[in-house]
């Protein structure tokens, strides 16, 4: 069931999500050759829980898996989604690392993701950050109120494909609000003109999970991999379909 959310709704649902913009704006500075994945970790369950916020992915649980341990998510590298957090996960010069952050804010949620480069990195990496987060944009153009799911999967999958890359295979956005994960789901890979009807008040969160030699991923656990090991970038906003069109949710300083 799709939930529609009221105007009160979405300022509790701003207030979450801008947790998640700050956050992911502060590991901007944070991320250099030399860090490791759970000290990103601790410092967001401190940002989190200073903000009087509850990190969203600590102990979330799918069926067949242990409850997810961190409060973010930092897959590195061939890392589509899901990574998780660790010591031993030490960041080097030329990677990649996707970060995923989950908030929980007085009953409503938040999530965001961004990948960022360490250090400098290849044209080949950088193209694929560039693509992966236009992919985001034009998925959140496309969703407008009375258009559909599929406008927003197929405006993501033609210009991913017309750069040469490739969606990841099952792993969709989704909607968002009371829960983490609300329906309906938000592929990244389907035909325009299909899929549920967007309607003012719907709250999503779009994600591109793009990868640059291959759509087949292999699965560790949580943990996703792109089968053939190439880089995998991942990019995801909150939005609001309101009746004028999409907002962002998950950006920093004063959206009200
Ligand atoms: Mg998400």
């Amino acid at each position: 069931m799709i939930l529609l959310k009221s105007p009160s709704e979405i300022v509790k649902m701003r207030a979450a999500n801008r947790i998640v913009a700050e956050l992911l704006d502060a590991f901007v500075p944070m991320i250099k050759a030399g860090v490791n994945t759970l000290e990103l970790d601790e410092y967001a369950t401190k940002y989190i829980t200073q903000r009087g916020g509850r990190p969203a992915f600590k102990g979330y649980t799918v069926s067949g898996l242990p409850p997810f341990p961190a409060a973010i998510c930092a897959s590195v590298n061939e890392g589509i989604v899901h990574g998780i957090p660790s010591a031993k996960t030490i960041l080097e010069d030329g990677d990649i690392i996707g970060i995923d952050v989950g908030v929980e804010l007085d009953g409503y949620f938040g999530d965001g993701a961004r990948t960022y480069g360490v250090g400098s990195i290849s044209q080949a990496a950088q193209k694929l950050l560039d693509v992966t987060k236009t992919a985001l944009q034009l998925g959140i153009e496309a969703a407008q109120p009375n258009a559909r799911v599929g406008d927003i999967s197929h405006a993501i999958q033609s210009y991913v494909r017309s750069q040469g890359f490739y969606c990841a295979d099952n792993l969709t956005g989704h909607g968002i609000g009371r829960a983490l994960h609300e329906d309906p789901q938000i592929p990244n890979i389907g035909q325009a003109g299909r899929g549920p009807r967007l309607k003012a008040g719907m709250t999503i969160a779009i994600e591109p999970m793009v990868n640059i030699g291959t759509n087949r991923v292999k699965e560790r656990g949580w943990e996703f991999f792109t089968a053939d090991g190439s880089l995998s970038a991942h990019f995801e906003h909150t939005i609001h379909i309101s009746a004028s069109g999409p907002e962002i949710l998950t950006v920093a300083g004063e959206n009200q």
